[in-house]
This record gives C-alpha cells, sequence and structure tokens, in this order.
C-alpha cells in the first residue's frame, strides 16, 4: 500500500513517498514528515509473529511494501532486526503486579536506539543503491545516537557517516563505542560542548558553499527511525497475556519513543494508555499539565540521553493528536535527579531488576501511577543497558553492573577518531576534503 508523507507545517501537501521523505530527512517548509494516512494493521499480523522481524515485515509492508522490489523489505528487516527484545516481568511491591520491562537494547550499541539506526541505514542504502547516488550522514551526538548510527551505517555502500561528539562529555564507555573503528565512519572529538557539534552540523546544512556534497541527517526527526520504532510496541503488545490492554510507560527525550508508540497505537494497537517519563527537562509533562510551557536550553541529569530542553518530536505528536485527545492518552510525570538514583535502588530493592538511569525514571513514573490508583498492565520500555551507565550505576547501587561481552570488547577494539577546535571553517574544509566527488 501506498502511505504518502506530509509535512506538519502544511508544505508538500500532495505529499511524498516514503523513499522521497527517508532521503530528505526534513520537508522543505521545515516540518516533520507525518503519514497523510494511517494504515489499519489487523490484529493477526501482529499477534501471531514469533520473533521481532517476522512481525515487522506484513506490519512495514501494509505502510510501505509498494515502493521496494519483491523480497527487498523483508531482507532488509531480517538483517536489520536480527536481536531479541524480551518481555520481562518485573513487578512487585510499589510497582504493582501486572509491570513488565521490555528490553530494547540487546542490539549492537546496547541502547533502543539500534533498532531505528540499524533499519533506517539499510532502508537508506536500498534506496541510494537504486538510484545511484552517495550520501554523507552527519551526525552531532551526545551519547547514544551516534554510536547506534555509526554502526547502523558502518559498511553499507553508498553512505559515509560523519560523527561529532563533545570530548570530554561523554560517559568513558560511550567514547569508546563512539571512537570504534568502523569502515565508512569519521568520528571528530569537537573541543566544545553537544551544542557546538549540533551548530557545526547546522550550518554545514544550510552552507551554499557545500550545496553540491550530498549531505544528510540521521537523528529521530526522521520517518524512517520512527517506523520501525513501532514494531516494538506491537511486539511487546503481542508477548503479555493482560487482562486489559497495556499502558506503555515511555522514557522520554526528543519524543521519538513516543511518537512511535503513538503511530502503533493509531494503526490499531490497543492501549489504555501512555506515561511520557522526563527527567528535569520537563517541557512536555508540563504541558500536558495545562501549564504555559516552552522550550529551554536543556538541563544535565543522570538520564543524559533524555536531556532535550526542546523536543523536536512534539511537532509530530501535536499534528497527530488534538489537544484534549493528547491529553486523555498521554500523562506527563517529571522525576528529578534524586528520585532518579533512589528510583534506582527502589527498583533493584523490591523487584530484583537492574534499570539503567533512563529506564528508572520510567520505574518511578509508574509507581505514581500505582500511587494513584491504577493497577492496570503495565510494561516500561527499557532504553539502554545498565552496564552503559557504570559509574551512575556505581553512585546509585554502590556496585558496577556486569559488563556484557560486546561492550568490553570496545574496550581493546582499535579506534580512529580526529580532534577538531568547534570552528566552522575548519569544518567544513574537513567535509570537503572527505567528500568522495571532490
Ligand atoms: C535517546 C534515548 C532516550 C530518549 O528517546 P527519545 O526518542 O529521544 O524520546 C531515552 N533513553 C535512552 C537510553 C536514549 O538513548
Amino acid at each position: 500500500m501506498a502511505t504518502r508523507f506530509v509535512s506538519t507545517r502544511g508544505g508538500s501537501a500532495a505529499g511524498v513517498s516514503f523513499e522521497e521523505a527517508l532521503l530528505q530527512g526534513i520537508a522543505s517548509d521545515g516540518g516533520l514528515f507525518v503519514p497523510a494516512g494511517i494504515p489499519v494493521i489487523p490484529k493477526a499480523l501482529w499477534t501471531d509473529a514469533a520473533t521481532l522481524d517476522a512481525l515487522a515485515i506484513p506490519v512495514l509492508d501494509r505502510w510501505i511494501g509498494d515502493e521496494f522490489e519483491p523480497g527487498a523489505l523483508a531482507s532488509i528487516l531480517r538483517e536489520a532486526l536480527d536481536f531479541p527484545v524480551p518481555l520481562v516481568p518485573a513487578g512487585g511491591g510499589v510497582y504493582g503486579e501486572e509491570t513488565y520491562v521490555l528490553e530494547l537494547f540487546h542490539g549492537p550499541t546496547l541502547s533502543f536506539k539500534d533498532v531505528g539506526a540499524r533499519t533506517m541505514a539499510r532502508l537508506m542504502a536500498y534506496f541510494l543503491a537504486r538510484r545511484g547516488r552517495r550520501l554523507t550522514i552527519l551526525v552531532a551526538t551526545s551519547g547514544d545516537t551516534g554510536s547506534a548510527v555509526a554502526d547502523g551505517f558502518a559498511g553499507l555502500d553508498a553512505i559515509d557517516v560523519v560523527l561529532l561528539y563533545p570530548r570530554g562529555r561523554v560517559s568513558p564507555i560511550q567514547e569508546l563505542q563512539l571512537i570504534h573503528k568502523r569502515p565508512g565512519v569519521r568520528a571528530l572529538a569537537i573541543e566544545g560542548t553537544f551544542d557546538d557539534c549540533q551548530r557545526l552540523v547546522k550550518q554545514a546544512f544550510l552552507d551554499p558553499e557545500l550545496a553540491s556534497l550530498p549531505l544528510s541527517s540521521a537523528n529521530s526527526i526522521n520517518i524512517g527511525r520512527l517506523l520501525p520504532q513501532m514494531l516494538y510496541y506491537l511486539w511487546g503488545a503481542a508477548q503479555g497475556a493482560w487482562s486489559t490492554p497495556p499502558s506503555f510507560c515511555v522514557p522520554s527525550g526528543n519524543l521519538g519513543n513516543l511518537s512511535a508508540g503513538v503511530l502503533a497505537h493509531l494503526s490499531g494497537m490497543p492501549v489504555r494508555r501512555f506515561v511520557a517519563a522526563h527527567n528535569e527537562n520537563d517541557f512536555f509533562p508540563r504541558y500536558l499539565a495545562g501549564e504555559e510551557a516552552a522550550f529551554g536550553p536543556s538541563v544535565t541529569t543522570p538520564s543524559s540521553a533524555m536531556d532535550v530542553g526542546a523536543p523536536s518530536n512534539f511537532e509530530r505528536l501535536d499534528w497527530l493528536l488534538d489537544a484534549e485527545r493528547m491529553r486523555r492518552l498521554i500523562r506527563g510525570e517529571r522525576v528529578d535527579n534524586a528520585a532518579t538514583l533512589e528510583a534506582m535502588r527502589a527498583v533493584r530493592d523490591e523487584t530484583g531488576y537492574l534499570a539503567d538511569p533512563h529506564t528508572a525514571v520510567g520505574f518511578e513514573a509508574v509507581r505514581r501511577q500505582r500511587a494513584a490508583g491504577d493497577v492496570s498492565p503495565f510494561v516500561v520500555l527499557s532504553t539502554a543497558h545498565p552496564a552503559k551507565f557504570v559509574e551512575i550505576v556505581e553512585e546509585a547501587l554502590g556496585f558496577a553492573p556486569d559488563m556484557p561481552a560486546r561492550l568490553a570488547a570496545y574496550r581493546d577494539a582499535e579506534t580512529d577518531v580526529l580532534a577538531m577546535p568547534a570552528d566552522y571553517p575548519i569544518f567544513r574544509q574537513f567535509l570537503r576534503d572527505a567528500s568522495p566527488g571532490s
């Protein structure tokens, strides 16, 4: 079937294909791409699948299948979604009985961003090969996105990745993941902050002197990352024997993950509601509570991957749901830094589960729903493995989490990184020299 994609800002009224939306990233009027019509996914398509990729194939076929040669979408999805996504019981005590964790961190870089990034990379590679074109992906990252994107795109023909991270401002293990030597990927350690990295990338996109370089981005405003993220909601919903439809609690920053859940719901997945669990970056909970809320600068917290003051996917949610329906469907919670560390301890004590700081924000949000009398089933999305945040686990719990072998392997692996000042002319020259066409 042919889903068309339109801009949240009303431009491209006729809509573009998925291929166009994916490769453009952002609509020409500056808006985000949203589906002009949402296909209804018959329940049997997702309730009967034995694996995530087996679920993914018929579901995404309903959305975008007509844009692929026969069999191509299926092989992309089989290759991208080749890791388990277990639904783990984690109830008990103040967290209630029917509480589960959907562990999204079993991919190669141990964060949920592997799902979207691996799939998007292969989708892009497919369309670029068909067009005979090349692309350079620029990513500014403060942690998980960069390594998931670099890993997802590494070694794919026709795509080069340049990733920029603020030197010394990511966790030690995250840095090892970022500078891991990968074919087709250059890591730049920028002498500056995350905002400096983002500024350099934005300047490059707007620079008329680089207009001839085929540049694109891979952050969560790209619809190509969101469609695959719907799949694990359907998967989680299909795994449980629920007494009533579950609620999903989503540790949130840029609101991409939550937007994907809302898309899954609008395409037919029953839910009681969503809970948007935020840290001290609390624009969205305040908005949902009816406060006069505005985007602001980001605040540093222990759940650093959610330190987003201006969540770009809010514009998408706002388009998908009118204000009244949004407030009925989504509840917001703000969890401060002390409550995050306290939740890491309480979750461990009451349920035995070891939650990373992001997942702990989700648990605390669930605890508050329980305290308010909600006994319905809950699924907390676990967005990262605790071993990615060793220092914070140690601070909260007094011990270091076990390091999975594939994370420990980064310590011994070959690295490749170039230090660079936060200086646009130097960055531009680097892009010119690095681009294959120059
Ligand atoms: C990116 C990230 C989030 C936030 O997801 P959004 O889609 O930006 O809301 C939460 N937890 C972890 C570990 C992340 O890497």
